[in-house]
């Protein structure tokens, strides 16, 4: 779930990008969100669930790579404590016996099936010691990585700065964009805010948030309260131990428990309106009826209280209903999101030449397919992630282009490779020949692009010229007996310039 209907919160900031405008970037991947996707795509199919599920991801992740974009996979470590007291409590709440996260478990396991696949493919991942989307965030942060790919959108509360969201594999595939400078200035809220929200409307390790509130009732009180407070989450935080508050809400209390005598409907003040009419009012000094100016308050003893804890009423409310909960608000919870003591462990991420033996393997477990069959996309992921950078550009070698192509409304030559590393099968001319969009290919080998485009041309010079020959030969019979014709009529004296003239030689003759 992550944080009660904060994507519906976050909904005013929300930008579309397609996933290709993303390249060059290093993303930190949620492994469990993806994993999940991919569960969910494959439910759509026959084929049962781990392989399927293997497949999805092997093609998500092709795709990345493809576009340019450099994945850096993050797994779940162990829940935090807080979020299995929470199960437990849900558990016992809805009658069931308590037991450990099968789900939880399970969820790890598949995840861990990946992680043959991402070490074949050379792709790096780090182990979360806590939620991985908190480390993600924590990357991202700390700028290791540009971006963070996650649906929980808890992510903002550790910290994340750019969040990419619903990422499906479709070819013109668009990704839903968050950013947190736009949380900041378009919606007022920065991260401890957020945190804030989370006490209130409720998140993984509070389901329910407190009682009766929910995401507009939430969004009003915190930017109500940030008027007064520049942090609010200190506020919250101060609810229990305020004196002020304290005192307010006994003033609350005492009011409910007030007779509140008879005011008068016309200026609000004590009495009623038939006796200002023929005594006047005292509040507003008049002999008989009362002025129509309400600003002078009430200063009678009910009022006296109203008016103290009038601007507080709805923060008042809230702290009550809250305070119910003799946790709230939970300093687990406000230390879960804010300290970033998730170990990052990244030294070096690198991305690596991808393992044709390893990956053949995983292919014949996982796939339970021919693992030729997934060959040449294989080797297209190689050619492009050399292409981009995020391969060292002597890993491939072109070795012909073929001719000019298209491939998903992209300008493309046909192009033959080969992977310059051990262990690569290129005998296959086939399977090594891969559409190669035109201007990657002529950014990094802009020589073997020049000789093709000139030979191109060469040949199209050719063509033409052969083409001339021949239309000459078609036409030279005819020329031939025009020729023919026009000395003969010249010899007989005639201009043939003129057509009339020539008409009348044709009347003559
Ligand atoms: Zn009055
Ligand atoms: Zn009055
Ligand atoms: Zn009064």
């Amino acid at each position: 779930m992550g944080v009660c209907n904060l994507w519906t919160v976050l909904e005013p900031v929300k930008k579309q990008k397609s996933l290709s405008q993303l390249s060059g970037q290093t993303v930190a991947i949620d492994l469990g969100g993806l994993v999940v996707q991919s569960f969910k795509a494959s439910q759509q199919s026959t084929v049962s669930d781990t392989f399927m599920m293997m497949r999805v991801l092997f093609y998500r992740i092709l795709n990345l790579l493809k576009l340019g974009i450099k994945p850096l996979f993050v797994l779940d470590g162990s829940a935090p404590l807080i979020k299995a007291e929470n199960l437990l409590k849900r558990q016992l709440q809805q009658g069931h016996s308590p037991s450990k996260s099968t789900e939880r478990l399970k969820f790890k396991t598949c995840q861990e099936k990946c992680l043959p696949l991402l070490d074949a493919l050379g792709i790096p991942y780090i182990s979360s010691t806590g939620e991985a989307e908190k480390l993600c965030a924590i990357l991202n942060n700390s700028q290791v990585v540009d971006a963070c790919m996650t649906d929980d959108s808890d992510s903002f509360l550790y910290g994340a700065q750019t969040v990419y969201r619903n990422y499906e594999h479709n070819k013109d595939t668009t990704i839903k964009v968050y950013n947190m400078k736009d949380v900041e200035e378009k919606l007022k809220l920065n991260r401890r805010d957020l945190v804030a929200y989370a006490l209130l409307a409720g998140c993984d390790y509070n389901e329910t948030g407190v009682q009766g509130l929910g995401q507009t009732k939430s969004c009003t009180l915190i930017q109500d309260l940030k008027k007064s407070h520049p942090d609010v989450l200190e506020r919250i935080q101060s609810w229990r131990q305020d004196s002020h508050l304290k005192a307010l809400q006994k003033n609350v209390e005492e009011l409910r428990e007030f007779k509140k005598e008879k005011h008068c409907s016309s200026c609000l003040h004590l009495g009623s309106k038939s006796i200002h009419i023929q005594k006047g009012c005292e509040v507003c000094h008049t002999a008989n009826d009362c002025t129509t100016d309400n600003t002078v308050l009430c200063q009678c003893p009910w009022h006296h209280l109203h008016n103290q804890t009038l601007p507080f009423a709805t923060e008042l409310g809230i702290r009550v209903k809250a305070l119910r909960d003799d946790k709230f608000p939970d300093p687990r919870i406000i230390d879960e999101f804010l300290n970033d003591d998730v170990n990052s462990g990244v030294q070096d991420i690198k991305w690596k030449v991808p393992n044709w033996r390893d990956l053949k393997s995983v292919f014949q477990l996982h796939f339970r397919k021919n693992p030729d069959d997934f060959l040449k996309q294989v080797i297209t992921a190689v050619v492009y992630m050399s292409l981009h950078g995020i391969l060292p550009l002597s890993t491939i070698k072109p070795i012909k282009i073929e001719k000019s192509c298209q491939d998903n409304f992209k300008a493309c030559y046909q192009t033959q490779w080969s992977i310059q590393d051990d262990g690569w099968p290129n005998e296959s001319a086939e399977n090594n020949t891969i559409k190669t969009e035109k201007c990657l290919l002529r950014s990094k080998f802009p020589l073997i692009v020049e000789d093709f485009e000139k030979e191109q041309e060469e040949k199209q010079k050719q063509k033409s010229s052969e083409k001339k020959k021949k239309s000459q030969i078609k036409k030279d019979p005819q020329q031939m007996t025009m020729n023919k014709f026009f000395p003969t009529r010249k010899r007989l004296n005639f201009d043939s310039s003129s057509t009339s003239k020539r008409k009348k030689i044709d009347d003559t003759s």
